[in-house]
């Protein structure tokens, strides 16, 4: 603990930044518990209307903490108010948070429980004293509850809520007691914008089309203005560029935005009020607005915005037109520079210069906190801008002035406050990771498999290596923090095969032969999966203190080369990502070719420092995450090779645990493809008038990629080895298109039970997975060659869609019945435009064959990518 101390300031900053932006509002990332299970609301903020008895009181509430002494849940008396929806469990957050996802649990009790809320409802308040009955965007009021006693049951908030006070209000039936455990996932609301006020949206007709530009989430008070609430505008939802359709199902055209006409403003602009909950000091403000010109919908010409601290507001506005008119219609984010001005509420006019006005969402940016970091490329620039750390790239919107003796004050306290912030952290993990350890031998003794033998039994297989195999059954148990959205590449399948009609059976019977081959550590094609066969060795001491017993397990056998690097001497440059365990930064590493020694010289690094990623655990990560994350340095260190993400050094001796990979300058392919189709897209008619030879250099250079790609799925092959988790998103480009295979985590999670545990069901990419990996759970090198397949796919489409978009997920496991089923009914992905006959034909289609045996190896498939270019 003491290293942190030695950590410079900028390197604090950044730490205590990063732990800000972790908690922004991208719904996607914003999924963290909030505390109910894990201790972190205190029993004081849990409250209730009634109870049935004192062990059934609302502090046990808490989803999936039974902390024994009670019945393990909060049962409300009904017949103080029977057949109501009165009774409520309360839910105190303390602060404002972003909530995007709840989830409900029954009374199991050891068995002894029977109750549960089949329906609830939920309201939420900001201030304690008016609440708002939460709906979704169709207008329903009714959650569909539990099931059963154990399962956990997660609902996604569409839309999402901000706010402190939340209430569970079960439907009660008066003939039954209703019990709850329940959670909320989400993430602190650091934009302190409290309400907007607006005229309420108008109605277009377009080519006899209503559209209509409402603000249909909107829960304040919905008079001629709507005032005193919070809506679409900040729901974390973008809308497209063509603003009829929309990303929600169902949606009406137009549903994305809340847009005016000019007609009914004669004063040429629309007038929008944001109230905060306290004084900010504001550096920018974003604007999400459609650009549909051709529809009569362009940017704002101008905004001015007026500043109020106290009860008046100030004479001087701020004013900003946006830079020369864009000449492209798609939707985008528009910078509104607010020069630091400090205010608790904000003015702006927006003037029309067009016929229409559109946004779909604002986000601020102040001195005190980071909003919506994944907006734009502002992402650090806030804190660091306040305490002239600001790196020279920024904004220069976000230039300080440095006489302000306001903001020195502000940096002093600010300094003072970080420090007392690593004491206080440094205090905190020690009782928390105490706290951890008891709570998981607690429930390691509960034999907390029963509470899942129902949801898993389909894929019972999934969870034998929790401790038999992967030897860290002890802490295995707790879960990650974050839950995956339900809408992004991973799905979890086990709900949705049970409706295959003939399958649940089969999938059982040849489960539990597939697990039978597992226990042995050999996956169904006599090789070991280096999940079970690599990783299992590592040895899990129950003190977590002693991170020394678990770094002689990680290197015993592994590649000597690797070792400790001084952390010290890693200077933060920017965040390049964030993923499963932590974010991702790029670095300088001073002197690291002399640390890596002659024979591993890297390309570009007679350049001193050397640039290098590091992908560092997450201040927070429990123990759980923690293994997983020295894992997979393990198993990186074993591999080498052009094609596969090398692992320079790793920092464990202290926290927060680094690998230190190299730097990708690219980024991951998809993105990588994504850029190189904006490119081509906006490169238009040049290169239609180019024609052909355009296209087939195109598909070169693609090709050239999977061959890369085919390649280093060569060596893994070469050394039995399976990814499970291949697909552009987890490759990286470098120099002069070199890609490299990554991510070396998530595929092993696959058999773990965590996902079930957390959630009842796990996460996996579906669209990328092989028919028999989803179905039976088998995970061979022929199901990588079925991923391959997909990548290629998604190569040769430059990542325009995901595969199989037209399908839901439903359909996309209704397919695989149908490989299953073997009758010719199956789809397939249809032969990219780009993508030469032989390939799709000889190669794509054969890496889908229904049986695994028949579809080519690695080193066909190289071989074969390497001719045909
Ligand atoms: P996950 O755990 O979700 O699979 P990672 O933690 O591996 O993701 O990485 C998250 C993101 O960080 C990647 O999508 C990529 O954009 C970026 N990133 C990771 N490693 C590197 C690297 N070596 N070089 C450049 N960018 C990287």
């Amino acid at each position: 603990s003491v290293m942190e101390v030695k950590l410079n300031l900028c390197c604090v900053f950044f730490i205590l930044t990063a732990a800000t932006v972790k908690a922004q509002v991208n719904p996607e990332m914003c999924r963290y518990p909030l505390g109910m299970t894990g201790g972190q609301i205190q029993d004081e903020d849990i409250s209730a209307s009634s109870q049935w008895s004192e062990s059934t009181a609302a502090r046990f509430g808490r989803l999936d903490f039974d902390t024994g002494d009670g019945d393990g849940a909060w049962c409300p008396d009904i017949m103080s108010e029977p057949g109501g929806f009165k009774e409520y469990l309360q839910v105190d957050l303390r602060s404002l948070h972003f909530i995007t996802l709840v989830g409900t649990q029954g009374r199991h009790a050891d068995g002894m429980g029977n109750e549960f809320a089949q329906r609830y409802r939920i309201k939420y308040s900001r201030d304690g004293s008016s609440w708002v009955g939460w709906h979704d965007r169709m207008g329903n009021q009714v959650i569909e509850g539990n099931k059963n006693t154990y399962d956990v049951v997660l609902k996604d908030l569409e839309p999402p809520i901000v706010a402190r006070f939340v209430r569970f209000m079960p439907v009660i039936d008066p003939s039954l007691i209703v019990c709850m455990r329940v959670e909320l996932y989400g993430c602190e609301w650091l934009d302190g914008l409290v309400s907007y006020s607006i005229p309420d949206g108008h109605q277009m007709i377009y080519r006899g089309l209503d559209v209509f530009f409402n603000d249909s989430v909107y829960d304040g008070a919905t008079a001629q203005r709507l005032t005193k609430g919070l809506g679409q505008l900040t729901d974390g939802t973008w809308g497209l560029d063509d603003f009829l359709h929309s990303h929600v199902p169902g949606a009406w055209p137009g549903y994305d935005y809340v847009g005016w006409s000019n007609k009914t403003f004669p004063k040429g602009y629309v007038e929008v009020v944001f109230d905060f909950d306290h004084i900010h000091n504001f550096t920018s403000m974003k604007v999400h607005c459609s650009n549909m010109f051709s529809r009569g919908v362009r940017l704002f010409r101008q905004a001015t915005c007026f500043f109020r601290s106290e009860s008046e507001w100030e004479p001087d506005p701020m004013t900003f037109r946006p830079s020369a008119e864009p000449l492209s219609q798609s939707a985008r984010f528009v910078t509104v520079p607010l020069g630091d001005r400090t205010a608790s509420s904000i003015k702006c006019r927006f003037h029309f210069s067009d016929q229409w006005l559109l946004f779909s969402e604002v986000a601020f940016q102040s001195g005190s906190a980071v909003y919506n970091t994944s907006l734009g490329p502002h992402k650090h620039g806030q804190l660091f801008s306040t305490c002239s750390c600001a790196s020279s790239g920024d904004d220069p919107t976000h230039k300080v002035d440095d006489s302000n003796t306001r903001i020195l004050i502000g940096c002093l306290v600010a300094i003072i406050a970080i420090l007392l912030t690593i004491i206080v952290i440094i205090l905190w993990r020690q009782v928390w990771q105490k706290m951890l350890e008891k709570a998981s031998r607690r429930w390691l003794d509960d034999e907390l498999t029963a509470r899942l033998a129902v949801q898993t039994q389909a894929f019972s297989f999934l969870r034998f290596s929790q401790s038999s195999e992967d030897g860290s059954g002890s802490g295995s148990i707790s879960t990650y923090e974050r839950i995956y959205p339900a809408s992004a590449d991973y799905q979890e399948p086990s709900r949705l095969i049970r409706k295959l009609p003939e399958f649940a059976e089969c999938a059982e019977h040849l489960g539990k032969e597939g697990a039978e081959g597992r226990r042995a550590g050999v996956g169904s094609d006599g090789a070991p999966h280096y999940a079970e066969a690599d990783i299992i060795s590592l040895q899990e001491s129950s003190d977590s203190g002693s991170i020394t017993a678990i770094n002689t397990n990680l290197f015993a056998g592994s590649d000597s080369t690797l070792r400790e690097f001084p952390r010290e001497k890693l200077t933060f440059k920017e965040k390049l990502g964030e993923g499963q365990f932590g974010e991702v930064h790029l670095c300088e590493a001073e002197d690291m070719q002399n640390f890596l020694g002659e024979d591993t010289l890297m390309e570009g690094s007679s350049k001193s420092p050397l640039l290098v990623a590091v992908k560092m655990l997450r201040e927070d990560a429990n123990k759980n995450a923690r293994n997983d994350f020295l894992k997979e340095i393990r198993i990186m260190s074993r591999l080498r090779d052009p094609n596969i993400v090398r692992l320079l050094a790793v920092c464990v001796d202290t926290d927060p645990l680094c690998m230190i990979t190299e730097y990708m300058e690219n980024g991951d392919l998809n993105q990588f493809l994504c850029s190189l189709r904006l490119k081509t897209l906006t490169g238009g008619e040049a290169d239609q008038q180019e024609g052909s030879n355009e296209t087939i250099s195109h598909s070169v250079k693609l090709l050239g990629m999977a061959v890369q790609i085919a390649s280093g799925m060569k060596y893994l092959s070469s050394l039995n080895f399976v990814h499970r988790d291949l697909a552009t998103r987890n490759c990286l480009v470098g120099k002069n298109d070199t890609i490299k295979i990554a991510d070396f985590g998530m595929s092993r999670n696959l058999y773990r039970g965590d996902y079930f545990r957390i959630q009842g069901r796990a996460v996996l990419p579906i669209r990328w997975m092989s028919w028999e990996s989803i179905l039976l759970g088998k995970f061979t090198m022929a199901s990588d060659v079925w991923a391959f397949g997909v990548t290629l796919w998604e190569i040769l489409t430059l990542c325009k869609e995901q595969p199989y978009s037209q399908l839901s997920d439903e359909q996309v496991i209704e397919n695989t019945g149908e490989f299953f089923r073997n009758q010719g009914k199956q789809v397939y992905l249809p032969q990219p435009q780009c993508c030469p006959d032989r390939i799709y034909g000889d190669l794509m289609l054969s890496c889908w064959r229904r049986n695994a045996k028949e579809r080519p190896s690695f080193q066909e498939i190289h071989a074969q990518l390497t001719e045909s270019r």
